[in-house]
């Protein structure tokens, strides 16, 4: 038996980040940037006003007040999107609007609350600071910046920089293509006509919704028969993918095929028992160039597994840095009596107490209770050497989703 560390260890070994594609940035939201972005201008590209209001030297509105107005010669009208065509001089003004460019000679912005139109002048009530409402130019970004650096996430805030940016397409890390392979002869398709004696394919579902999840691209494959025709044929159609990974016949049953076949098509397929539960079997390799990983066909073991060693290759190939869900320590609510020499993985509900975290299992955890599973938001990490867990202790838990960070009324 190995340990899930050296099981999860081995597979990111195999395992690089994919090479680069040029995408839309709206295309690439949510991926790893592959390039460091400079600033080719200037934002804003120019002096600009902050304000509707008047373009004016300061120096001319000294001793400026409601009673005593200065006034100004208004010499030009400048709404946002026009070119200043006049300098604005002594004892001058130009009306301008938020956003136009502030024309040469001004260096304050008046806003219009604190001005009265009288044409063709203006009166001034208040005195202007140098500077006052101008956006100078280079103030957000200046030319030759780095903006954002190689390997980070692109977010929204990211897509708004690279647009003001005028950079329409970046470089980022592609997506993988999972191919996702089912295997059972009990099993039949989602909408394949009814038999009572027949499971449906959930795995094929939960491991896809699993591979999008990630931001990987699926290849659904469907369902292999335990035959060495099928299981091949599939494997093949499989093999476009850049990672390959399969339900079912790993363990020591008499259609358990899959290995068989992983061996023959494949180079350098290891099968290792994991001291893990649920989830112990796993077979990994690579068909061709292709790596492959067979997890156990129970739904629950496929699931934990997916998520302790599959997800992590994924965002490796993805090109992120960061691979792993959180895990935090929680206030356990009931005892967990477990066997000494394997890690357990425990369907939980996670919830904030106090400043910390309080933990419950979801139930009946058997490695076919999906219900549990659907109930949970993390899982317990108990180790190898314990034998039991008591209320009150605290423990290791692993998130499974985001719920948390999400609240039903706002935090202010
Ligand atoms: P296996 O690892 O092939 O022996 O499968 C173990 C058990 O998992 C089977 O008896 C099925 O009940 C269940 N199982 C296997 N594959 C699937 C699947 N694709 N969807 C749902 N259950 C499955
Ligand atoms: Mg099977």
């Amino acid at each position: 038996m190995i340990s899930v560390e050296e099981a999860r260890n081995k597979i990111l070994d195999a395992i690089s980040p994919l090479g680069l594609e040029k995408v839309n940035i709206l295309d690439a939201l949510g991926r790893v940037i592959g390039e460091d972005v400079y600033a080719g201008r200037a934002i804003p590209p120019k002096d600009n006003s902050a304000m509707d209001g008047y373009a004016l030297r300061a120096e001319d509105t000294r001793g400026a007040s409601v009673e005593s107005p200065v006034r100004l010669a208004v010499v030009e009208d400048i709404p946002a999107g026009a070119v200043p065509r006049k300098r604005v001089g002594p004892g001058e003004a130009a009306r301008i609007m938020t956003g136009a460019p502030i024309p040469e000679g001004a260096d304050a912005v008046i806003r219009m609350e604190d001005t009265r139109k009288e044409d063709p002048r203006v009166a001034i009530v208040v005195e202007a600071q140098k500077d006052q409402d101008i956006r100078h130019a280079g103030e957000d970004v200046h030319h030759g910046e780095k903006v954002i650096s190689k390997g980070e996430i692109i977010r929204p805030a990211e897509v708004g920089m690279l647009a003001s940016l005028g950079r329409s397409f970046i470089l980022v890390h592609q997506r993988p293509l999972v191919a996702v392979v089912a295997t059972g002869d009990e099993l039949v398709d989602i909408d394949e006509p009814p038999s009572e004696w027949k499971i449906i394919s959930s795995n094929s579902y939960s491991l896809a919704a699993l591979v999008r999840e990630s931001g990987a691209v699926l290849l659904q494959i469907g369902i292999a028969r335990d035959n060495r025709e099928d299981l091949v044929a599939k494997f093949r159609a499989a093999m476009r993918a850049d990672l390959i990974v399969s339900s079912g016949g790993v363990s020591v049953g008499d259609y358990d095929l899959v290995k068989e076949i992983m061996q023959e098509v494949g180079n350098a397929m290891q099968f290792w028992q994991v001291a893990m539960k649920p989830g112990r079997p796993l077979a990994f390799g690579a068909l061709e160039d292709v790596p492959t990983v067979g997890l156990p066909g129970n739904p629950v073991s496929s699931m934990v597994s997916f998520e302790l060693f599959i997800r992590p290759a994924i965002l490796k190939m993805l090109g992120h840095e960061k691979l792993f869900r959180r895990s935090v320590r929680a206030r356990l609510g009931e005892e967990i009596v477990k066997k000494r020499g394997i890690r357990h993985f425990i369907r939980a509900r996670i919830r904030r107490e106090g400043e910390g975290y309080a933990v419950v299992t979801t139930g009946e955890q058997g490695s076919g209770i999906l219900k549990s599973m659907v109930r949970a938001n993390g899982l317990i990490v108990l180790p190898e050497e314990a034998t039991v867990a008591r209320a009150g202790d605290m423990v290791t838990v692993q998130f499974l989703d985001d719920s948390l960070e999400r609240t039903p009324t706002p935090g202010f």
